[in-house]
């Protein structure tokens, strides 16, 4: 038995750790949102307040409606931030 080896048994054990971590978010950032679509239902919403959220780290980001619980990209979030503009600029 090398040194070696055993640094990678401690790291492979760490790197699980951080693994099982993330899938735990990820199962905990759906249920979440699941449940306040399911809360909220058809209702129609304005999407007043839109939150970050991360799927298993940072590479894929959405935007999610902390009222409603929709899911939007970033490209729809910026749009709806133009048309908001929009709808300033028309009504001051
Ligand atoms: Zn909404």
């Amino acid at each position: 038995m090398s040194v070696n080896s055993g640094e990678n048994q401690v790291a492979k054990r760490e790197r699980s750790k951080i693994e099982y971590n993330l899938n735990y978010l990820l199962i905990m950032e759906y249920y979440v949102a699941q449940k306040v679509k399911d809360e909220w239902g058809n209702k129609p919403c304005e999407h007043p307040h839109l939150e970050k959220e991360y799927y298993g780290g940072a590479f894929l980001i959405n935007w999610i409606c902390t009222q409603c619980g929709k899911e939007f990209t970033i490209a729809q979030k910026m749009e709806m931030d133009q048309d908001k503009k929009k709808i300033q600029r028309e009504n001051p």
